[in-house]
């Protein structure tokens, strides 16, 4: 394994660099527990949070919710929830929201999701349209339920697109839609995929530039094998960049595409934090070992948190 490579602190804060990763619920036994595995690796880093994500139309609500909860009670991670809004009614959401609210969720992703690809699977005239409309749901939920809050707010993320938005007529639109989205009361963005360094940095000096405050967190992915990075361009609509994608057309084995995959993962968030970055949000895809390589090389400047107390510790305690 290479050497760690040391890292600054971004100039001008001394807050350390926020770390996050990101779950998707799992589709059967197997994947659940192959998943737990990764959740107790994971957990040793101590994150600031893990955010699940939510099927567009909300396909796998019920796995989502169960993980949020499983993740409350039998983790000590912090969740994020991802919830889209396409093909939902407001009163639909209303009720996630709510839900997710109750059971102790603080934080969510507000996100439209994709579009349906068939005509026929067109949202209902009555569903939420953009994201901006889903933060401003959740502003309306979280006024309603103030006291239990304890008149505490939730923090709400947003997607940002340092390569322009599939559907977007311009970068410049992708940046009236960011600021919109802020001023309705998102806190803080995670950024799609990119896979070259400048489109970070160009996005948060264009954004800046534009009145957008809120930290733009860099989502960076482990890309360690040719299938994932081509599947990835199609599903997001990033063009992959071609260097990464001959490097590991050329690879000879699993182990060689890693090292590439991390070595180019590793490269890209040492550049977004070098451009400021206040944090990584590691896209994971539920596993955990790209992840870990990832976060050895780069040697953030993390606080160490007081772990919980050992059980065996608890007698003692009592006898003392
Ligand atoms: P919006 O911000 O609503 O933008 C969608 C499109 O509409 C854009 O082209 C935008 O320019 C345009 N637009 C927005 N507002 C307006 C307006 N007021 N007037 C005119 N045009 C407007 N998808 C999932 O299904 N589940 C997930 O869990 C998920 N997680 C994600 C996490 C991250 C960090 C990111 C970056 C993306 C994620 N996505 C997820 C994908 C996301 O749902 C898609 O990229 C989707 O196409 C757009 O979502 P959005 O929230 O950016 O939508």
């Amino acid at each position: 394994m290479s050497p760690p490579v040391s890292h600054q602190s971004p100039p001008g804060t001394s807050a350390p660099i926020a770390l996050s990763y990101e779950l998707f619920p799992p589709r059967n036994e197997t994947a659940s527990a192959s998943l737990w595995d990764t959740i107790r690796e994971l957990e040793g880093t101590n994150p600031d949070y893990v955010s699940v994500t939510y099927g567009a139309n909300g396909s796998n609500r019920d796995t989502a919710v169960d993980l949020l909860n499983r993740l409350m009670t039998e983790s000590t991670l912090r969740p994020l929830a991802h919830l889209t809004c396409v093909g939902n009614s407001a009163a639909e959401l209303a009720g996630t929201i709510a839900e997710l609210l109750d059971h102790g969720v603080r934080g969510i992703l507000a996100l439209r999701g994709d579009l349906p690809t068939k005509p026929a699977d067109a949202p209902d005239a009555g569903s939420l349209r953009y994201a901006q409309d889903l933060i401003e749901l959740i502003r309306h939920v979280e006024q309603q339920r103030s006291a239990l809050l304890c008149a505490g707010r939730v923090a709400i993320g947003v997607a940002a697109y340092p390569a322009k938005h599939p559907e977007s007529p311009s970068i410049e639109h992708d940046l009236e839609v960011l600021l919109a989205k802020q001023r309705s009361g998102a806190d803080f963005a995670i950024t799609q995929v990119f896979f070259h360094a400048d489109q970070y940095r160009e996005l948060v000096t264009r954004a800046r530039r534009a009145g957008v405050t809120i930290p733009l967190i860099p989502g960076v992915m482990p890309l360690t094998s040719l299938r994932r990075v081509r599947r990835l361009g199609e599903l997001t609509g990033v063009e992959p960049a071609p260097a990464l994608l001959d490097a590991l057309g050329r690879t000879t084995g699993a182990a060689e595409a890693r090292r590439i995959g991390v070595a180019a993962t590793v490269d890209l968030a040492l550049a977004a934090l070098d451009a400021g970055a206040p944090g990584i949000h590691l896209y994971t895809f539920n596993e955990h070992a790209a992840a870990l390589d990832v976060l050895d090389r780069l040697a953030l400047p993390r606080p160490a948190r007081p772990g919980p107390l050992r059980r065996t510790a608890l007698p003692e305690l009592v006898q003392a």
